[in-house]
């Protein structure tokens, strides 16, 4: 009988974006933020995960391992970043020594704390507004989201909060005292000394709940005050202990089953405001929103949810960047395609691209019809 043995290679995910010279905006525990080199990305789009040693585009799709990374980022074959790579790492290809174990590495997978696996969205929605009901929304958040188009009325339907800054222990102390799990709700964790739960806050921003076909909030996102790693980070305890890692489902904002049509755009508070701007021109869009334009998984469980809802037509109305970009507008087309093939009626809307969004359109026709009032 025969053994075959795995050698890991000699380079991980961490050595390769540390050899591409690509600065790193934001670290925290074991995850990174990056400007991504493979699409025009001007924010840090690309999130780089290294205890999965793997990373992935938000804005363009592109994902992998090291070895994709390199290969695209220094336009090789795999193949021949292997080579380049097992060289760098001060390896040769043709002995037979086993490869020298990597300083820079990340520790093994048993020193990574234990997860737990994501709750039911009925009890993420009961751990989400417990939280939400305790919150409010600070007054610059306000002034941003009003300027953005939405009503006061919409902040509070929407529950849009600001991300509590000081002590959160006794918001905690009181979602447990309504009997709310917080075992695999993302953005909680246990403290590893005490075994206390604890909210994750990793930064300032709005919290914009994420509300899938039924009104449930499975997901929070954050957008960030701080926009140097990206506008929009998912509210998240992942990779703490007993954290979970948040899955965003698609945003459904006005949409109703039996309707003719929806719009698909993405982002969940570009799908709010757009619904809200629409309403307050007299005519009104449902609208789906996902997170990022290469969710195609998340595109998927949308197609299905939509022809539940026997709802036949989508309009695609993703941000007028499409025009420009490759990697967007191949995203953009295989979105198209996929809606085809699952029997749903695709059109793509576009329109003067000095307006990015849909959001941004209709922003412009509101103040218009105001002017001309
Ligand atoms: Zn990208």
């Amino acid at each position: 009988m025969k053994t075959i043995s795995y050698t890991p290679p000699p380079f991980t995910m961490e050595n390769v974006v540390d050899w591409s010279g690509i600065w790193v905006q934001r670290r925290w525990d074991n995850q990174m933020q990056l400007r991504c080199p493979f699409c025009e990305d001007r924010k840090a789009h690309l999130n780089v995960n290294l205890t999965k040693g793997v990373f992935r585009c938000s804005r363009c799709g592109m994902g992998g391992g090291p070895l994709q990374f390199w290969a695209a980022l220094q336009h090789k074959t795999t193949r021949e970043a292997y080579k380049d790579l097992c060289e760098r790492a001060g390896q040769s290809l043709s002995g037979k020594s086993r490869p020298r174990k990597n300083e820079s590495a990340m520790p093994p997978a048993a020193a990574v704390p234990a997860q737990a696996p994501i709750q039911s969205p009925e009890k993420l929605d009961a751990a989400y507004r417990g939280l939400l009901d305790q919150l409010i929304l600070g007054e610059i958040h306000t002034e941003k989201l009003l300027a953005r188009g939405l009503l006061e009325q919409d902040l509070e339907r929407l529950q849009y909060r600001s991300v509590p800054m000081g002590a959160t222990d006794d918001i905690v102390a009181n979602l447990l005292r309504q009997g709310i799990d917080l075992e695999g709700v993302p953005g909680f964790y246990r403290d590893p000394y005490s075994g206390d739960w604890r909210l994750d806050v990793r930064g300032s921003g709005i919290l914009v709940p994420d509300r899938d076909a039924h009104g449930w909030i499975e997901a929070l996102q954050v957008r960030m005050d701080d926009t140097s790693a990206g506008k929009f980070l998912n509210f998240t305890s992942a990779d703490r202990n007993h954290g979970t890692q948040t899955s965003c489902c698609p945003h459904f904002a006005g949409v109703v089953p039996g309707m003719s049509s929806v719009l698909v755009t993405e982002g969940v508070m570009k799908a709010d405001v757009a619904r809200s701007l629409s309403v307050q021109l007299g005519r009104p869009l449902a609208l789906v929103g996902l997170t990022g334009v290469a969710n195609f998984g998340q595109f998927r469980r949308a197609i299905g949810e939509l022809q539940q809802m026997q709802i036949p037509k989508v309009y695609l109305a993703f941000d007028m960047d499409a025009a420009v970009n490759e990697n967007v507008r191949r995203a953009r087309d295989k979105v198209m395609e996929m809606g085809a093939a699952a029997g749903l009626e695709m059109a793509l809307l576009s329109w003067d691209p000095a307006y990015k969004g849909i959001d941004d359109l209709l922003l412009a026709d509101l103040q218009n019809m105001k002017k001309s009032a």
